[in-house]
């Protein structure tokens, strides 16, 4: 039975996992949150973890109030993060933070030889080449669990040397044929709810901007090895293809299936073995108008043109843009600067900084 530590257990990929837990043999050892305790005691009372954490350290107190009649133990702030990563027995770290805060744990992790099922594009996007580098020092295997990325891992899986171009498909979000203009006023409440998935509120503003598919460039560069002239995007509306491989001889190879987190999550933990599972199954006669693929404006999506020109870059420019989109998004989901500055704010972070190697 795969054991198995759940970073981020309360959020959105996070519950999910959990809920996909019945279609897996699985022992789950460690849970994580930032402050929601009132889910985290919940599912520590049901899966009985050996140790959770609470990154917050009030939240934690209060937590360990909650769970003073069990041997669980409770832990708090980025040690407790680390040591759910690392030393709570796990065989596989589900990395389902939101934000760089994921880093540290994910670096312990493969230190201490755990794979990983990666949600936590932010990782690879601010430290790949050191993630990357680490795994293959330690031999420990990073399977994606990004819809787009489990795609592109499970039509490359046996094709070693193969791959000529990926084509990474996605939706374009709540604004999709939007002008520029026409989404200045946007809210924070207007662009979390995304026409396909159902996601946390810093990834869904990030669909909304289109800077999600360009997290997904950079980490996809990553954990496939290519340079951003191998990675096409195409605007797909209807979330059916999750991605694709163009190989050597122009074979296209795609992945498709009902847009539900639960299969790559399922399938990050359950490969190289694949299992039944509970999810709805794909109906081609529900897309009578077919399906399309497209290019996305660039001059409309300037985030995605942001992220592609620091893929090129390179170095520390990536590392630069992701810290300043997540301070950016934080603030605009708290209504202090407009959708527009989101933009705005990580191109001059980007402007001032001068990109050291990674
Ligand atoms: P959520 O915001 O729903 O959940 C994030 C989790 O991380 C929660 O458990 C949250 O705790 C915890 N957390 C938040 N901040 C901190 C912190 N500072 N320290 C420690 N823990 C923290 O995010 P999602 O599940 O949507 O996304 C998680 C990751 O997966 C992101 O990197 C995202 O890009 C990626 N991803 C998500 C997809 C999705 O469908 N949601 C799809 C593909 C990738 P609390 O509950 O207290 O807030
Ligand atoms: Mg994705």
């Amino acid at each position: 039975m795969k054991k198995i530590a759940i970073l981020g257990s309360t959020g959105s990929i996070g519950t999910q996992t959990v809920d996909i837990l019945p279609s897996i043999e699985a022992e789950v050892v460690a849970l994580t949150t930032n402050r929601r305790i009132g889910l985290l005691e919940e599912q520590a009372r049901a899966l009985h973890p050996k140790m959770v954490c609470a990154f917050d350290e009030n939240a934690a107190k209060e937590l360990r109030v909650k769970l003073a009649d069990t041997d669980i133990e409770v832990l708090t702030g980025m040690d407790g993060l680390i040591a759910c990563a690392s030393e709570s027995g796990a065989d596989i770290v589900v990395t389902a933070v939101v934000g760089m805060v994921g880093l540290l744990p994910t670096l312990a992790a493969i230190d201490a030889g755990k794979d990983i099922a990666l949600a936590n594009k932010e990782t690879l996007v601010c430290a790949g080449d050191i993630v990357m580098r680490r795994a293959r020092e330690c031999g420990a295997e990073i399977v994606p669990v990004d819809s787009e990325h489990s795609a592109i891992f499970q039509c490359l899986t046996g094709r070693e040397g193969e791959l000529h171009k990926i084509l990474l498909t996605g939706s374009g979000g709540p604004f999709r044929g939007w002008t520029r203009e026409q989404t200045r006023d946007v809210t924070p409440e207007m662009a979390v709810r995304h026409p396909n998935w159902s996601m946390g509120a810093k990834i869904s503003v990030d669909s909304a901007t289109m800077m999600n598919k360009g997290l997904e460039f950079i980490e996809a560069m990553h954990l496939f090895g290519v340079t951003p002239d191998d990675i096409q995007v195409l605007i797909h509306p209807e979330s059916v293809v999750h991605s694709m491989v163009e190989l050597l001889d122009g074979t296209v190879i795609a992945q498709l299936g009902v847009p539900d987190m639960g299969l790559p999550i399922q399938y990050a933990l359950t490969y190289p073995e694949r299992k039944p599972s509970r999810s709805d199954r794909l109906d081609f006669t529900a897309y009578p108008g077919g399906l399309h693929f497209y290019a996305p404006d660039l001059e409309a999506l300037p985030c995605l043109a942001l992220a592609m020109q620091c893929a090129r870059t390179g170095g520390t420019a990536p590392t630069v843009m992701n810290a300043a989109n997540e301070v950016a998004v934080h603030l605009f989901l708290d209504h202090k600067i407009g959708y527009h500055s989101i933009y705005e704010s990580v191109a001059a972070a980007v402007d001032a900084i001068t990109p050291a190697a990674a």
